[in-house]
């Protein structure tokens, strides 16, 4: 027997016009590309949205169609999020920070015929006009007064004259909720990029989720910034579950340096700010020199990579900000888990909570966790046992678009390639991705652990920990370190303040102290990179 209930499917434009309709008034702030910071309300962005529909729409844009963007968070990213996605067509977000030939490559892979690009990005634009792609139509956000002069590039055209003569109402199509909606290509760090294709429906349901308390806790109570690139798994759905809920969001546009978001912080009184952990490194070194507290910070959400402990007690001690560490990935939508404390927590000391928020978290309901052995066979969940981290999921990527791989699924569940460990809460924490875990006499090392210990030292800025192949062990640790501004240590006292912390097999055999890590295009360390600099190290 079927539920009598009324049967409407889940869709992006629903988001929108909900925010039209019920939030209007609401603020969004964008600091523009072309400098000013530009403050419109959710009712206008809708009113712009449907114009924007209507003017894809004349041009030529049918269901199905694969729209590019390069382009920073900004309102008119915004706005092509909800008319690309609504007229039934997909929203490609390209991350332009891929090298020049992974850019051409996923533009011919997902079949872009438009790009809408930051005027930042025009020689990326010109870049793609000058090699083989199905692109036809080359559209610039911006208005008419900052058009690039003499681009060459074919069909150029102002976002801002795509708008004025069409009309602010449109009807928005009856999709299959399963219908994808946008597109977002892995980094690629091994091998080349894959394409995850999100659909209206996974779209919807993980707005629903990220905005529940216990994950992202996304409200109209709050000054949402999203940090997080709307280039990198659509901003972690922030875009769509703020119209959802009515949040003001505040748009950081190009300015993705610390003093530019640490004045976006204090002038719109940001209360929730999502990003990685290299990004709020910025944002807290410029606090640190201008000697501001950002007092209107309640939460900062940290994610993309582990967050190290140091930077949990800088915003919770130094900014009063509840600090929450989360964990997903692009295949992910990215939600997976969020480390909110349980009541159990209440009377625990300052370092037992510190050492449960350093956990990734525990599972948001509708993505499920486990963790397998070599073999594929299920080990414990007791927070010491470690295995392959698998998911599955209502939005969690069945496979890649145009692709057969299917090796990071088993029995219809998917390989994160992280390693990690699960307790009896739930608490998951990743110890390694399987490609970085160094292995010692047949033993796991978490370069992780290292990193975070080598943090705690108030000289050190970041570390990375990478495997070095030895003789006996087969691998040994070398820790590579990039020091504090204006501070000093000597590899002598860094390993002496190691050892006091770290259990004698772990230490790393050897130190480097280096000017700066690889930083990949998702803000992530590029361990990769760093092992082919210290290829053939000598211990
Ligand atoms: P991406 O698809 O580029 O977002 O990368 C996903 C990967 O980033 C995950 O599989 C993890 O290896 C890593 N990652 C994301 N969040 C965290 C976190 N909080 N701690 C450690 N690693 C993370």
């Amino acid at each position: 027997m079927n539920g009598l209930m009324m049967d409407q499917p889940l869709l992006i434009s629903s988001q929108l016009e909900f925010a039209s309709r019920f939030h209007s008034h609401v603020e969004v702030v964008t600091r523009t590309v072309e400098g000013p910071i530009v403050r419109t309300t959710w009712g206008t962005v809708a009113q712009r949205v449907r114009r924007l529909a209507n003017a894809l729409v004349g041009m030529g844009v049918k269901p199905g169609d694969r729209l590019a963007t390069l382009a920073w968070n900004t309102q008119r990213h915004l706005e092509l999020y909800f008319a690309v996605s609504g007229i039934g067509a997909v929203l490609h977000t390209i991350n332009p920070r891929l090298p020049p030939d992974q850019l051409a490559f996923i533009v011919n892979h997902a079949g872009d015929s438009m790009l809408f690009f930051d005027t930042t990005f025009l020689p990326l634009a010109k870049h793609l006009a000058s090699v083989p792609t199905p692109l036809q139509h080359f559209i610039a956000l911006t208005d008419d007064a900052h058009m690039p002069e003499n681009s060459g590039l074919p069909n150029l055209r102002a976002y801002e004259l795509l708008l004025p003569h069409q009309p602010d109402t449109f009807e928005w199509p009856k999709l299959d909720e399963n219908s994808a909606s946008s597109l977002c290509y892995t980094s690629g760090t091994v091998g080349l990029p894959k394409g995850v294709l999100y659909s209206h429906r996974s779209t919807v349901l993980h707005s629903f989720a990220i905005s529940m308390v216990d994950a992202l806790a996304i409200s109209a109570q709050d000054v949402t910034l999203p940090v997080v690139p709307m280039f990198h798994v659509n901003a972690w759905g922030v875009p769509y579950a703020a119209a959802m809920v009515g949040s003001k969001l505040v748009l950081p546009g190009a300015g993705m340096d610390g003093n530019s978001l640490l004045e976006l912080i204090e002038n719109e009184k940001v209360t929730s700010a999502l990003g990685v952990p290299t990004v709020w490194l910025g944002l807290l070194a410029a606090a640190k020199t201008a000697g501001r507290k950002m007092s209107s910070l309640r939460q900062v959400v940290i994610g993309g990579s582990a967050c190290p402990p140091s930077m949990i007690t800088a915003f919770q001690e130094e900014h009063g900000a509840k600090v929450l560490h989360a964990w997903g990935m692009t295949e992910m939508s990215p939600l997976g888990t969020a480390c909110r404390l349980l009541p159990k927590h209440a009377n625990a000391t300052a370092e037992e909570k510190l050492s449960v928020q350093m956990k990734q978290g525990r599972p948001i309901f509708g993505v499920d966790l486990r963790l397998v052995d070599d073999s594929g066979s299920v080990v414990p969940h007791d927070g010491t046992t470690s295995g392959h981290l698998q998911t599955r999921g209502l939005w969690i990527a069945s496979g890649y678009f145009k692709s057969d791989d299917r090796t990071q699924h088993q029995d219809g569940w998917f390989y994160t390639g992280d390693i990690a460990t699960i307790d009896g809460d739930g608490y998951m924490q990743i110890t390694d991705r399987s490609k970085d875990v160094i292995k010692s006499g047949g033993e796991w090392i978490s370069s992780i652990d290292l990193e975070h210990t080598a943090m705690l030292h108030p000289a050190v800025a970041q570390a990375a920990a990478i495997g070095v192949a030895h003789e006996r062990w087969g691998e040994r640790p070398l820790l590579v370190v990039v020091k504090q501004k204006d501070q000093e240590i000597t590899k002598e006292a860094l390993k002496e303040f190691l050892e006091a912390k770290l259990v004698k097999w772990w230490m790393p055999d050897a130190i480097e102290f280096v000017d700066a890590l690889p930083i990949g295009p998702t803000g992530k360390i590029l361990k990769r990179s760093l092992r082919e600099k210290f290829a053939g190290y000598k211990l």
